[in-house]
């Protein structure tokens, strides 16, 4: 969908008043978006709502990929939303506990998920993997 929109010209909206996809007359542009609209069936003027994403449609976002790798990412964003306190620069001479947050420069954000005897599992974005450390 790269058509190129101008205002006055006609576009199919969500109308906010009209609970319904009516046709609207475009009123204000932003760069290539379409900010503001006139609904020609109720006249009232309001932002421009795809129609493709209203009403309802809570947004249920394409998510790329299925389902098969989806554990690990929803494990990470879960541990991620649980644990408290400041990701740490990782280090493996330093301890760790279950909980923390750790950053790591080639794999990013990490959860740390079980300790181990001067190693733990770091779940990352992508998979769980044991790392060394100072525990
Ligand atoms: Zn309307």
């Amino acid at each position: 969908m790269l058509e190129k929109y101008v205002a006055g010209e006609n576009v199919a909206s969500y109308c906010t008043k009209c609970k319904l996809n009516l046709d609207h007359t475009i009123v204000a542009m932003d760069g290539e978006t379409i900010v503001k609209v006139t609904c020609k069936t109720c006249g009232s003027k309001h932002k421009f709502k795809d129609p493709a994403e209203a009403p309802k449609s809570r947004s249920p976002r394409a998510k790329s990929g299925n389902g098969t790798k989806m554990s690990a990412e929803s494990l990470w964003e879960a541990g991620l939303a649980e644990a408290k306190g400041k990701a740490r620069t990782y280090d493996m001479a330093a301890k760790y506990r279950i909980g923390d947050i750790v950053m790591h420069d080639r794999f990013g954000k990490g959860v740390v998920r079980k300790l181990y005897m001067n190693k733990c599992d770091m779940l990352f974005k992508d998979k769980e993997r044991l790392m060394a450390s100072s525990n």
